[in-house]
């Protein structure tokens, strides 16, 4: 996971441009007559979101048929979604903009909404209101509070480690968080804690960090045979702070590749052949 640097320009000229754009009519007509109302509510988001308040503002208070316009005018290819996700693009490093960074695992697919688009239409097309998310985070989410990985800062300390363990044949790998040593700060941990286990992180890290085992294996072959182990375990934690300064501190895969070169049942399984 990567913070993800928020569209920085006034929200509500990206609004009233996307009102401007739409086709005359009585939905038109109602959201003009609304500007004002739809100011001061942008007005309100905007001085919650610094400090992650926004859950203190109170949800379904625009009634129909303007609930209806305002939720309408959000869609995935809506010129003023699409202008966002050009924002963004722009002004976020280009390993942080496409991946997902609720998980850090699949490219993007879709916008979240911070404030849920069904109870908070007013914020259904706010620049700041959404977040890029893939679907199977959007999905699991399921209107539930996550990171706003806008405006929760995440430590640059370690929490999230990969432990292998012998499982006959073969290596059975698993994630879990740990902040035994005190170094995230305890309201921030417990929050990390509940993204991890709402979007079901552990499972679907391990899920695909197995698929993952064979191609590391080819990766370290060569230094293997030629310089043995502790040169495998040396070039792995030179990667791993490329991974982390491009993806974040406690990528899925920086878990993944220390995991396997910092466990003994990784290399005894290893050096006896017993991984292909
Ligand atoms: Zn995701």
């Amino acid at each position: 996971m990567h913070n993800i640097i928020p569209y920085s320009e006034n929200a509500f000229d990206l609004y009233k441009e996307a009102v401007d754009r739409k086709d005359d009519g009585e939905s038109k007509n109602r959201l003009v007559a609304a500007e004002k109302t739809v100011e001061a509510l942008y007005k309100e988001f905007d001085e919650h979101f610094p400090d992650n308040s926004l859950r203190l503002i109170p949800s379904s208070r625009i009634k129909k048929p303007l609930r209806d316009d305002l939720f309408d005018m959000y869609g995935y290819e809506a010129a003023i979604v699409k202008k966002v996700k050009n924002w963004l693009e722009e002004h976020n490093p280009v390993t942080v903009y496409g991946v997902c960074q609720h998980c850090g695992i699949v490219p993007f697919d879709t916008m979240d909404h911070i404030l849920p688009h069904q109870q908070y239409a007013e914020y259904s097309v706010h620049a700041r209101n959404l977040i890029p998310c893939c679907t199977d985070c959007n999905r699991r989410k399921n209107e539930r509070e996550i990171l706003n990985l806008y405006v929760d800062f995440l430590p640059d300390v370690e929490y999230l480690f990969m432990d292998v363990k012998a499982n006959g044949d073969t290596i059975d790998l698993s994630f879990r968080l740990d902040n035994s040593k005190g170094l995230v700060q305890p309201d921030l941990f417990r929050r990390i804690a509940a993204h991890y286990a709402k979007l079901e992180l552990f499972d679907r890290m391990k899920n695909v960090a197995t698929t993952r085992v064979s191609g590391f294996l080819t990766q370290i072959k060569r230094t293997y045979t030629k310089y043995g182990r502790q040169e495998v375990i040396d070039e792995i934690n030179e990667d791993v702070e490329e991974l982390r300064q491009a993806y974040g501190y406690n990528y899925w895969e920086v878990a993944f590749r220390k995991g396997l070169v910092n466990s003994l049942v990784f290399w005894d399984y290893y050096e006896h052949g017993r991984l292909i």
